[in-house]
Protein backbone atom coordinates (compact mmCIF):
# COMPACT_ATOMS: atom_id res chain seq x y z
CA UNK A 1 0.00 0.00 0.00
CA UNK A 2 1.12 3.33 -0.94
CA UNK A 3 0.07 7.27 0.52
CA UNK A 4 0.21 9.83 -1.48
CA UNK A 5 0.01 13.51 0.39
CA UNK A 6 -1.77 15.58 -2.84
CA UNK A 7 -2.96 18.69 -0.15
CA UNK A 8 -3.19 19.69 3.01
CA UNK A 9 0.16 18.79 4.02
CA UNK A 10 2.31 21.97 5.98
CA UNK A 11 -0.87 24.12 4.92
CA UNK A 12 -4.84 24.15 5.79
CA UNK A 13 -6.61 23.78 2.72
CA UNK A 14 -6.65 21.13 -0.18
CA UNK A 15 -7.22 18.40 1.36
CA UNK A 16 -6.43 15.40 -0.47
CA UNK A 17 -4.53 11.77 0.27
CA UNK A 18 -3.85 9.19 -2.38
CA UNK A 19 -4.14 5.41 -1.71
CA UNK A 20 -3.26 3.02 -3.74
CA UNK A 21 -3.59 -0.51 -2.60
CA UNK A 22 -2.58 -3.13 -5.35
CA UNK A 23 -4.03 -2.33 -8.28
CA UNK A 24 -7.08 0.22 -7.35
CA UNK A 25 -6.45 3.62 -5.77
CA UNK A 26 -8.37 5.41 -3.45
CA UNK A 27 -8.37 9.55 -2.22
CA UNK A 28 -9.52 10.75 0.79
CA UNK A 29 -11.12 13.95 0.38
CA UNK A 30 -10.23 16.24 -2.58
CA UNK A 31 -10.46 20.12 -1.63
CA UNK A 32 -9.72 23.27 -2.78
CA UNK A 33 -6.60 25.45 -2.24
CA UNK A 34 -7.28 28.68 -0.79
CA UNK A 35 -6.23 31.78 0.65
CA UNK A 36 -4.08 34.10 -1.19
CA UNK A 37 -3.83 34.29 -5.35
CA UNK A 38 -0.24 31.87 -5.14
CA UNK A 39 -2.06 29.05 -3.41
CA UNK A 40 -5.44 29.56 -5.56
CA UNK A 41 -3.20 28.68 -8.78
CA UNK A 42 -2.75 25.41 -7.53
CA UNK A 43 -6.07 24.75 -8.04
CA UNK A 44 -5.57 25.02 -12.00
CA UNK A 45 -2.68 22.45 -11.97
CA UNK A 46 -3.51 18.93 -13.11
CA UNK A 47 -3.74 16.66 -10.05
CA UNK A 48 -0.45 14.38 -9.27
CA UNK A 49 -2.51 11.09 -10.74
CA UNK A 50 -4.79 10.12 -13.18
CA UNK A 51 -8.43 11.39 -12.30
CA UNK A 52 -9.79 8.23 -14.94
CA UNK A 53 -8.01 5.96 -12.66
CA UNK A 54 -9.35 6.66 -9.11
CA UNK A 55 -11.67 4.24 -8.20
CA UNK A 56 -13.50 5.75 -5.80
CA UNK A 57 -13.20 8.57 -3.00
CA UNK A 58 -14.49 8.79 0.95
CA UNK A 59 -15.07 12.37 1.67
CA UNK A 60 -14.93 13.13 5.40
CA UNK A 61 -17.43 16.81 5.47
CA UNK A 62 -18.66 19.62 3.27
CA UNK A 63 -15.85 21.69 3.52
CA UNK A 64 -14.86 23.70 0.38
CA UNK A 65 -11.05 23.31 1.56
CA UNK A 66 -12.14 19.04 1.63
CA UNK A 67 -14.33 18.70 -1.35
CA UNK A 68 -14.21 21.69 -3.69
CA UNK A 69 -11.99 19.91 -6.21
CA UNK A 70 -14.45 17.29 -6.82
CA UNK A 71 -16.00 18.97 -9.82
CA UNK A 72 -12.68 18.89 -11.16
CA UNK A 73 -11.60 15.83 -10.83
CA UNK A 74 -15.43 14.74 -12.55
CA UNK A 75 -14.83 17.15 -14.78
CA UNK A 76 -11.29 15.80 -15.80
CA UNK A 77 -12.34 12.07 -16.15
CA UNK A 78 -13.62 10.13 -12.84
CA UNK A 79 -16.35 8.19 -13.01
CA UNK A 80 -16.28 6.09 -9.71
CA UNK A 81 -18.54 6.46 -6.34
CA UNK A 82 -18.17 9.53 -3.62
CA UNK A 83 -18.81 7.77 -0.16
CA UNK A 84 -19.85 10.49 2.45
CA UNK A 85 -22.36 10.95 5.18
CA UNK A 86 -25.90 11.89 3.84
CA UNK A 87 -25.64 15.26 6.02
CA UNK A 88 -22.45 15.84 3.80
CA UNK A 89 -24.32 15.23 0.81
CA UNK A 90 -26.90 17.12 1.21
CA UNK A 91 -24.43 20.14 2.78
CA UNK A 92 -22.59 19.56 -0.31
CA UNK A 93 -24.90 20.15 -2.93
CA UNK A 94 -25.24 23.81 -1.64
CA UNK A 95 -21.68 24.66 -0.80
CA UNK A 96 -20.30 23.51 -4.35
CA UNK A 97 -23.49 25.14 -6.27
CA UNK A 98 -23.10 28.19 -4.57
CA UNK A 99 -19.28 28.01 -5.48
CA UNK A 100 -19.90 27.48 -9.22
CA UNK A 101 -21.96 30.69 -9.51
CA UNK A 102 -19.37 32.65 -7.55
CA UNK A 103 -16.97 31.27 -9.58
CA UNK A 104 -19.15 32.30 -12.55
CA UNK A 105 -19.38 35.70 -11.49
CA UNK A 106 -15.76 36.16 -10.94
CA UNK A 107 -14.70 34.71 -14.81
CA UNK A 108 -17.47 37.09 -16.10
CA UNK A 109 -16.15 40.41 -14.20
CA UNK A 110 -12.89 39.22 -14.82
CA UNK A 111 -13.18 38.98 -18.60
CA UNK A 112 -14.99 41.82 -19.16
CA UNK A 113 -11.79 43.41 -17.71
CA UNK A 114 -9.71 41.23 -20.25
CA UNK A 115 -11.98 42.20 -23.42
CA UNK A 116 -11.27 45.73 -22.57
CA UNK A 117 -7.44 45.07 -22.48
CA UNK A 118 -7.74 42.64 -25.62
CA UNK A 119 -6.69 39.63 -23.94
CA UNK A 120 -7.69 36.20 -24.00
CA UNK A 121 -10.78 34.80 -21.91
CA UNK A 122 -10.86 32.36 -19.38
CA UNK A 123 -13.21 29.65 -18.39
CA UNK A 124 -13.99 28.83 -14.71
CA UNK A 125 -12.94 26.40 -13.25
CA UNK A 126 -15.86 24.30 -12.90
CA UNK A 127 -19.54 25.00 -13.27
CA UNK A 128 -23.04 24.10 -12.19
CA UNK A 129 -23.27 20.76 -15.07
CA UNK A 130 -19.81 19.70 -13.05
CA UNK A 131 -21.59 19.94 -9.64
CA UNK A 132 -24.73 18.04 -11.19
CA UNK A 133 -22.19 15.32 -12.50
CA UNK A 134 -20.45 15.32 -8.55
CA UNK A 135 -23.94 14.98 -7.01
CA UNK A 136 -24.71 11.98 -9.10
CA UNK A 137 -21.49 10.27 -8.02
CA UNK A 138 -22.52 10.49 -3.98
CA UNK A 139 -22.87 7.54 -2.04
CA UNK A 140 -24.11 7.66 1.66
CA UNK A 141 -22.56 6.42 4.09
CA UNK A 142 -23.59 6.06 7.69
CA UNK A 143 -21.77 6.45 11.19
CA UNK A 144 -20.49 3.34 12.75
CA UNK A 145 -21.33 0.86 9.72
CA UNK A 146 -18.49 -0.30 8.18
CA UNK A 147 -19.24 -0.59 4.48
CA UNK A 148 -17.28 -2.12 1.80
CA UNK A 149 -15.96 0.50 -0.38
CA UNK A 150 -14.08 -1.16 -2.83
CA UNK A 151 -13.23 -4.99 -3.11
CA UNK A 152 -10.78 -5.38 0.13
CA UNK A 153 -11.42 -2.12 1.17
CA UNK A 154 -14.05 -1.44 4.24
CA UNK A 155 -14.59 2.22 4.98
CA UNK A 156 -16.38 3.09 8.69
CA UNK A 157 -16.94 7.03 9.19
CA UNK A 158 -17.01 8.16 12.99
CA UNK A 159 -18.34 11.52 14.05
CA UNK A 160 -15.50 13.98 14.04
CA UNK A 161 -18.18 17.15 15.87
CA UNK A 162 -16.62 19.55 13.31
CA UNK A 163 -19.19 20.42 11.06
CA UNK A 164 -22.83 18.17 11.05
CA UNK A 165 -22.09 15.41 8.77
CA UNK A 166 -18.50 15.58 9.28
CA UNK A 167 -16.26 12.23 9.71
CA UNK A 168 -13.10 10.61 10.89
CA UNK A 169 -12.38 7.63 8.43
CA UNK A 170 -11.55 4.53 9.20
CA UNK A 171 -10.01 2.59 6.38
CA UNK A 172 -9.76 -1.50 6.76
CA UNK A 173 -7.61 -2.74 3.92
CA UNK A 174 -7.35 -6.28 3.23
CA UNK A 175 -3.61 -5.99 0.85
CA UNK A 176 -1.78 -8.78 -0.01
CA UNK A 177 -2.87 -11.18 2.06
CA UNK A 178 -2.18 -8.77 5.11
CA UNK A 179 -4.49 -6.53 7.33
CA UNK A 180 -3.72 -2.75 8.16
CA UNK A 181 -6.46 -0.32 9.36
CA UNK A 182 -5.84 3.61 7.97
CA UNK A 183 -7.65 6.54 10.20
CA UNK A 184 -8.03 9.74 8.54
CA UNK A 185 -9.13 12.02 11.79
CA UNK A 186 -10.46 14.36 9.03
CA UNK A 187 -11.60 18.06 10.66
CA UNK A 188 -12.28 17.13 14.40
CA UNK A 189 -14.40 19.67 16.50
CA UNK A 190 -14.04 20.60 19.91
CA UNK A 191 -15.92 19.23 22.97
CA UNK A 192 -19.15 19.89 24.85
CA UNK A 193 -20.16 22.23 21.62
CA UNK A 194 -23.91 23.18 22.12
CA UNK A 195 -24.90 21.51 18.83
CA UNK A 196 -23.20 18.47 17.64
CA UNK A 197 -22.01 15.13 19.38
CA UNK A 198 -18.06 14.60 20.59
CA UNK A 199 -16.09 13.59 18.15
CA UNK A 200 -15.30 9.78 18.71
CA UNK A 201 -11.89 8.26 18.14
CA UNK A 202 -11.37 5.03 16.49
CA UNK A 203 -10.31 1.85 18.81
CA UNK A 204 -7.27 0.61 17.28
CA UNK A 205 -4.78 2.34 13.70
CA UNK A 206 -1.96 1.15 12.15
CA UNK A 207 -1.22 4.54 10.99
CA UNK A 208 -2.90 8.00 11.99
CA UNK A 209 -3.69 10.80 9.58
CA UNK A 210 -4.05 13.58 12.47
CA UNK A 211 -5.48 17.49 11.19
CA UNK A 212 -3.30 19.52 13.23
CA UNK A 213 -5.11 23.01 12.57
CA UNK A 214 -5.11 24.13 16.33
CA UNK A 215 -2.22 22.19 17.50
CA UNK A 216 -0.17 24.66 19.19
CA UNK A 217 -2.85 26.07 21.40
CA UNK A 218 -6.26 25.86 23.04
CA UNK A 219 -9.10 27.79 22.46
CA UNK A 220 -10.66 30.08 25.49
CA UNK A 221 -13.42 27.77 27.87
CA UNK A 222 -17.35 27.35 26.73
CA UNK A 223 -17.96 29.36 29.60
CA UNK A 224 -16.15 32.12 29.59
CA UNK A 225 -17.32 32.02 25.51
CA UNK A 226 -20.39 32.17 27.06
CA UNK A 227 -20.18 35.03 29.04
CA UNK A 228 -18.25 36.84 26.50
CA UNK A 229 -20.79 36.47 24.41
CA UNK A 230 -23.54 37.73 27.10
CA UNK A 231 -21.31 41.31 27.69
CA UNK A 232 -21.24 41.88 23.80
CA UNK A 233 -25.10 41.57 23.20
CA UNK A 234 -25.72 43.85 26.74
CA UNK A 235 -23.10 46.29 25.78
CA UNK A 236 -24.66 46.20 21.83
CA UNK A 237 -28.07 47.32 23.42
CA UNK A 238 -27.02 49.47 25.10
CA UNK A 239 -24.74 51.35 22.66
CA UNK A 240 -28.33 51.47 20.54
CA UNK A 241 -27.29 50.79 17.45
CA UNK A 242 -27.05 46.96 15.37
CA UNK A 243 -25.33 44.37 16.19
CA UNK A 244 -23.54 42.32 12.78
CA UNK A 245 -21.89 39.13 13.42
CA UNK A 246 -20.41 37.94 9.90
CA UNK A 247 -20.33 34.27 10.37
CA UNK A 248 -19.39 31.12 8.07
CA UNK A 249 -22.95 30.39 6.44
CA UNK A 250 -22.60 26.68 7.57
CA UNK A 251 -21.45 25.68 10.81
CA UNK A 252 -21.06 28.83 12.48
CA UNK A 253 -24.23 30.66 11.90
CA UNK A 254 -26.22 27.51 13.24
CA UNK A 255 -24.14 27.15 16.28
CA UNK A 256 -24.88 30.74 17.18
CA UNK A 257 -28.45 30.31 16.24
CA UNK A 258 -28.90 27.55 18.99
CA UNK A 259 -26.51 29.42 21.18
CA UNK A 260 -29.31 32.06 20.86
CA UNK A 261 -32.16 29.30 21.42
CA UNK A 262 -31.25 27.91 24.32
CA UNK A 263 -30.01 31.57 26.08
CA UNK A 264 -32.85 33.28 24.44
CA UNK A 265 -34.08 34.35 28.38
CA UNK A 266 -30.81 35.11 29.87
CA UNK A 267 -29.22 37.25 27.52
CA UNK A 268 -33.02 38.66 26.98
CA UNK A 269 -32.70 38.16 23.34
CA UNK A 270 -36.50 39.03 22.95
CA UNK A 271 -36.01 42.74 22.85
CA UNK A 272 -33.73 42.26 19.57
CA UNK A 273 -34.62 41.09 16.05
CA UNK A 274 -32.73 38.81 14.65
CA UNK A 275 -31.67 38.40 10.78
CA UNK A 276 -29.68 35.31 8.80
CA UNK A 277 -28.70 37.40 5.81
CA UNK A 278 -27.82 34.34 3.76
CA UNK A 279 -29.14 32.16 1.41
CA UNK A 280 -26.78 29.63 2.04
CA UNK A 281 -27.06 30.25 5.54
CA UNK A 282 -30.74 29.53 5.82
CA UNK A 283 -30.59 26.35 3.50
CA UNK A 284 -27.75 24.87 5.90
CA UNK A 285 -30.14 25.49 8.50
CA UNK A 286 -32.98 23.58 6.86
CA UNK A 287 -30.45 21.01 6.29
CA UNK A 288 -29.49 20.99 10.04
CA UNK A 289 -33.32 20.82 11.09
CA UNK A 290 -33.84 17.45 8.59
CA UNK A 291 -30.60 15.30 10.56
CA UNK A 292 -31.40 16.51 13.56
CA UNK A 293 -30.71 13.09 14.53
CA UNK A 294 -27.17 13.91 14.11
CA UNK A 295 -27.61 16.60 17.21
CA UNK A 296 -26.48 15.86 21.34
CA UNK A 297 -28.68 14.26 23.10
CA UNK A 298 -28.67 17.88 25.02
CA UNK A 299 -29.47 19.74 22.23
CA UNK A 300 -32.44 17.14 20.99
CA UNK A 301 -34.31 17.44 24.19
CA UNK A 302 -34.15 20.98 24.19
CA UNK A 303 -35.55 21.27 20.87
CA UNK A 304 -38.08 18.62 21.52
CA UNK A 305 -39.65 18.94 18.04
CA UNK A 306 -40.13 22.58 18.45
CA UNK A 307 -39.72 24.42 15.37
CA UNK A 308 -36.69 27.22 14.53
CA UNK A 309 -39.61 29.69 15.01
CA UNK A 310 -40.77 28.42 18.15
CA UNK A 311 -37.13 28.31 19.87
CA UNK A 312 -36.22 31.74 18.93
CA UNK A 313 -39.55 33.73 18.04
CA UNK A 314 -38.25 36.87 16.54
CA UNK A 315 -35.64 35.34 14.14
CA UNK A 316 -35.76 36.09 10.22
CA UNK A 317 -34.55 34.99 7.32
CA UNK A 318 -34.22 37.11 4.92
CA UNK A 319 -32.92 35.14 1.47
CA UNK A 320 -33.77 37.55 -1.06
CA UNK A 321 -31.70 40.66 -1.71
CA UNK A 322 -34.50 43.19 -1.83
CA UNK A 323 -35.21 42.37 2.12
CA UNK A 324 -31.13 42.34 2.61
CA UNK A 325 -31.53 45.50 1.12
CA UNK A 326 -34.17 46.34 3.44
CA UNK A 327 -32.33 46.48 6.49
CA UNK A 328 -30.36 49.29 5.71
CA UNK A 329 -32.96 51.04 7.20
CA UNK A 330 -32.90 49.68 10.47
CA UNK A 331 -31.01 52.19 13.02
CA UNK A 332 -30.94 49.81 16.24
CA UNK A 333 -32.01 46.95 17.99
CA UNK A 334 -30.92 44.23 14.84
CA UNK A 335 -28.34 41.62 15.33
CA UNK A 336 -27.75 40.62 11.33
CA UNK A 337 -26.08 37.18 10.85
CA UNK A 338 -24.28 37.15 7.16
CA UNK A 339 -21.92 35.88 5.23
CA UNK A 340 -18.76 36.03 4.99
CA UNK A 341 -17.48 34.49 8.14
CA UNK A 342 -14.26 36.48 6.94
CA UNK A 343 -15.74 39.79 5.59
CA UNK A 344 -14.14 38.65 2.16
CA UNK A 345 -16.84 39.41 0.36
CA UNK A 346 -21.12 38.72 0.58
CA UNK A 347 -23.89 40.22 2.15
CA UNK A 348 -21.97 41.24 5.30
CA UNK A 349 -19.58 43.85 3.42
CA UNK A 350 -23.18 45.83 2.74
CA UNK A 351 -23.67 45.64 6.14
CA UNK A 352 -20.39 46.42 7.34
CA UNK A 353 -20.24 49.59 4.63
CA UNK A 354 -23.84 50.96 6.02
CA UNK A 355 -23.27 50.88 9.78
CA UNK A 356 -19.14 50.64 10.43
CA UNK A 357 -19.18 54.77 10.61
CA UNK A 358 -21.49 54.72 13.15
CA UNK A 359 -20.44 54.49 16.51
CA UNK A 360 -23.71 52.76 17.94
CA UNK A 361 -22.61 49.81 15.98
CA UNK A 362 -21.13 47.21 17.45
CA UNK A 363 -19.62 43.87 15.60
CA UNK A 364 -18.86 40.70 17.10
CA UNK A 365 -15.99 38.30 15.57
CA UNK A 366 -16.58 34.90 16.36
CA UNK A 367 -14.40 32.92 14.05
CA UNK A 368 -10.39 32.46 12.99
CA UNK A 369 -9.30 36.03 10.54
CA UNK A 370 -6.90 35.44 7.67
CA UNK A 371 -4.26 37.31 7.26
CA UNK A 372 -5.02 40.25 4.70
CA UNK A 373 -9.10 39.84 5.05
CA UNK A 374 -11.37 42.87 6.00
CA UNK A 375 -12.51 40.87 8.98
CA UNK A 376 -8.42 40.77 10.43
CA UNK A 377 -8.20 44.82 9.48
CA UNK A 378 -11.42 45.02 11.53
CA UNK A 379 -9.76 42.98 14.72
CA UNK A 380 -6.53 44.81 14.40
CA UNK A 381 -8.65 47.82 15.11
CA UNK A 382 -8.18 49.80 11.68
CA UNK A 383 -9.10 53.15 11.54
CA UNK A 384 -10.19 53.08 7.89
CA UNK A 385 -11.18 50.64 5.90
CA UNK A 386 -11.50 50.09 2.22
CA UNK A 387 -15.53 48.51 0.88
CA UNK A 388 -16.32 48.56 -2.60
CA UNK A 389 -13.75 51.07 -3.74
CA UNK A 390 -14.92 53.30 -0.89
CA UNK A 391 -13.04 54.32 2.55
CA UNK A 392 -15.52 54.20 5.44
CA UNK A 393 -14.34 54.96 9.19
CA UNK A 394 -14.12 52.69 11.62
CA UNK A 395 -16.38 53.77 14.45
CA UNK A 396 -18.17 50.86 15.33
CA UNK A 397 -16.96 48.67 18.51
CA UNK A 398 -15.48 45.42 17.63
CA UNK A 399 -15.48 42.59 19.49
CA UNK A 400 -13.43 39.01 19.44
CA UNK A 401 -15.53 36.10 21.06
CA UNK A 402 -12.87 33.55 21.18
CA UNK A 403 -14.19 30.17 21.79
CA UNK A 404 -16.30 29.43 18.89
CA UNK A 405 -14.00 27.65 17.05
CA UNK A 406 -15.33 24.61 14.75
CA UNK A 407 -12.05 22.83 15.84
CA UNK A 408 -10.78 21.09 18.42
CA UNK A 409 -7.48 22.91 20.45
CA UNK A 410 -4.20 20.94 21.55
CA UNK A 411 -5.68 19.13 24.68
CA UNK A 412 -8.57 17.40 22.21
CA UNK A 413 -6.41 16.85 19.43
CA UNK A 414 -4.10 14.79 21.96
CA UNK A 415 -6.55 13.20 23.63
CA UNK A 416 -8.36 12.06 21.06
CA UNK A 417 -5.18 10.15 19.80
CA UNK A 418 -4.07 9.02 23.05
CA UNK A 419 -7.90 7.20 22.91
CA UNK A 420 -6.28 4.93 20.30
CA UNK A 421 -4.81 1.73 21.73
CA UNK A 422 -1.47 1.05 20.84
CA UNK A 423 0.07 4.47 20.05
CA UNK A 424 0.47 4.32 16.44
CA UNK A 425 2.22 5.83 14.19
CA UNK A 426 0.97 9.48 13.25
CA UNK A 427 1.29 11.66 10.35
CA UNK A 428 0.42 15.78 11.28
CA UNK A 429 -1.89 16.85 8.54
CA UNK A 430 -4.11 20.05 7.80
CA UNK A 431 -1.79 22.27 9.65
CA UNK A 432 0.65 25.28 9.14
CA UNK A 433 3.75 24.89 10.99
CA UNK A 434 3.23 26.46 14.01
CA UNK A 435 0.08 24.01 14.67
CA UNK A 436 1.94 20.84 13.52
CA UNK A 437 5.48 21.81 15.59
CA UNK A 438 3.51 22.33 18.34
CA UNK A 439 1.03 18.97 18.17
CA UNK A 440 4.13 16.84 17.37
CA UNK A 441 5.90 18.51 20.67
CA UNK A 442 3.07 17.47 22.82
CA UNK A 443 2.38 14.18 21.35
CA UNK A 444 6.22 13.39 22.38
CA UNK A 445 5.86 14.64 25.54
CA UNK A 446 2.80 12.81 26.66
CA UNK A 447 3.29 9.69 24.45
CA UNK A 448 6.91 9.57 23.65
CA UNK A 449 5.70 8.78 19.78
CA UNK A 450 7.49 10.96 16.99
CA UNK A 451 5.11 12.02 14.73
CA UNK A 452 5.93 12.51 10.79
CA UNK A 453 5.09 15.85 8.92
CA UNK A 454 4.86 15.03 5.09
CA UNK A 455 5.42 17.48 2.37
CA UNK A 456 3.27 18.31 -0.34
CA UNK A 457 3.37 15.51 -2.57
CA UNK A 458 5.61 13.03 -0.30
CA UNK A 459 5.06 9.34 -1.14
CA UNK A 460 4.56 6.63 1.69
CA UNK A 461 5.05 3.21 1.51
CA UNK A 462 2.92 1.39 3.70
ZN1 LIG B 1 -13.48 21.66 7.88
Amino acid sequence: MELTYCGAAGVVTGSCHHLRIGRQQLLLDCGLFQGGREEEARNIQPFPFDPRAIDAVVLSHAHLDHCGRLPLLVRRGFDGPIYSHPASIDLVRVLLKDAAYLEQADVERENRKRARRGEKQLKPLFDLADVEAVMARMRPLQFNAADEVLPGVAATLLPAGHILGAASVVLDVHDAGRRKRVVFSGDLGPSDTTLLRNPAPPDSADLVLLESTYGDRNHRSRSETLQEIGSVLEAAWEAGGNLLVPAFAIGRTQEVLALFASHRHEWNLDRWRIFVDSPMAIQATGIHLRHADLFNDEAQAFMAGRSLRELLPNLHETPEAAQSMQLNNIRRGAIILAGAGMCTGGRILHHLRHNLWRSQTQVMIIGYQSEGTLGRRLVDRAEVVRIYGEDVRVQAGIHTVGGLSAHAGQDELVKWYGSIGGRPPVHLVHGEKRGRDGLAARLNHDYGVIARMPGHGEVITL
